[in-house]
């Protein structure tokens, strides 16, 4: 396969808290070495990102090209771009691995047009089949699987990586990292700053987990009815652990932020519950929730498409339904 180089990420930085690494780039590491076994290399930006250079050898990277910079606190396209063109400069890989995450899919978009090779988006499995790399993702609203492999000779591929659809890397042990430092030119970063400015970052503050990272999402359509009812789905969400999500007709009614959006046009959400509340499984919203493990439908019509992709069903008025669930879970609880 020759080397693989994983572009990770580090957590945001808020306040007071410790660097740590974006658990997409366990996923990406996890994925590299199934193909790289050894010939893994990473690259990371960030402010104060240096320690977690250790983390990354320790998880696989034989080498770690870091840039540690104040001027790369905040992703900006323009000055995250030159680093991992240096370090595919340097590393001279095959392929190349980014999240399809808000940073990686931009990133890869960029790089893929600076650099002139193929770019495959938002892939939930990688394999080599006799030596040629096949590379699968959901397309069509996540109704069909498509298989994809570069067309000869390639020199280097690219792909983004969906979270949560890959299994994360284990540690290897306490390797010795092989860090190379790199720098982001000044002249990029007074380019880059009249260009792009982050103003403000607004941090997203919910009780429960984060939709992507959720285990459980409960979702709700515009078969709620009404903005008053939305706390029913909330309540689910709450009382099962999970995260609330919605469709695009709930966001756009304004029921519910636009953050909590699955679909096409929203979040991707690999859960291993979906609880569709209401919900009649446009292929828009599907393409947001296939991934899931386990689909469980409420909705008063049998006939809605929501029940072709559920596991279970239930045709009823989710008014019903809900309360019910939510004192079963109360009681198993012991509440
Ligand atoms: C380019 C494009 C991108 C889009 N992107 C997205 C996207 O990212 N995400 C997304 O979600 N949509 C997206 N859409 C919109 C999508 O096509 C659908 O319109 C939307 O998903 C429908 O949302 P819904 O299921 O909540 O509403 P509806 O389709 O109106 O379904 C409501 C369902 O609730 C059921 N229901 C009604 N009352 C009850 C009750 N009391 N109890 C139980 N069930 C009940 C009904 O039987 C029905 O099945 C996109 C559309 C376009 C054109």
């Amino acid at each position: 396969m020759g080397t693989v180089l994983v572009v990770a990420e580090a957590q945001p930085r808020h306040a007071g808290n410790m660097p740590a690494l974006a658990p997409i780039s366990y996923e990406l590491l996890g994925a590299a070495r199934r193909l790289g076994g050894d010939d893994v290399v990473a690259v990371l930006s960030g402010t104060e990102v240096r320690p977690l250079a250790g983390e990354l050898a320790a998880h696989g990277a034989a080498q770690v090209y870091v840039a540690d910079d104040p001027a790369l606190a905040d992703y900006v396209a323009e000055t995250y771009l030159p680093v991992v063109e240096q370090a595919i400069c340097h590393a001279q890989p095959s392929l190349v691995l980014l999240g399809q995450t808000a940073n990686g899919r931009e990133l890869a978009a960029r790089l893929a047009f600076r650099l002139g090779c193929g770019l495959v988006t938002d892939c939930t499995r990688l394999a080599v089949n006799a030596g040629t790399l096949v590379m699968t993702k959901p397309v069509h609203g996540g109704s069909a699987i498509a298989e994809y492999v570069a067309e000869a000779p390639a020199a280097l591929q690219m792909a983004t990586l969906r979270p949560r659809a890959f299994e994360p890397a284990g540690r290897v042990g306490a390797k010795p990292a092989a860090i190379v430092g790199l720098e982001v030119p000044a002249a990029v970063v007074a380019q880059a700053a009249e260009r792009t400015r982050v103003i403000e970052t607004v941090r997203q503050v919910s009780s429960g987990p984060r939709l992507k990272d959720a285990r459980i999402v409960v979702a709700g359509g515009r078969g709620v009815g009404s903005a008053a009812d939305w706390h029913l789905v909330a309540e689910l969400a709450a009382a099962l652990g999970g995260a609330v999500g919605a469709t695009r007709a709930v966001t756009d009614a304004g029921w519910a932020p636009p953050s909590l959006q699955v679909g096409l046009t929203g979040a991707t959400v690999t859960p291993d519950l979906y609880v569709a509340v209401g919900i009649s499984g446009a292929v828009q919203h599907i393409a947001g929730c296939a991934g899931a493990r386990t689909i469980v439908a409420i909705n008063r019509d049998p006939n809605a498409n929501i029940f072709k992709h559920a596991r279970f069903g239930v045709v009823a008025d989710y008014r019903q339904v809900l309360p019910a669930l939510a004192r079963r879970i109360a009681e198993l609880r012991g509440d």
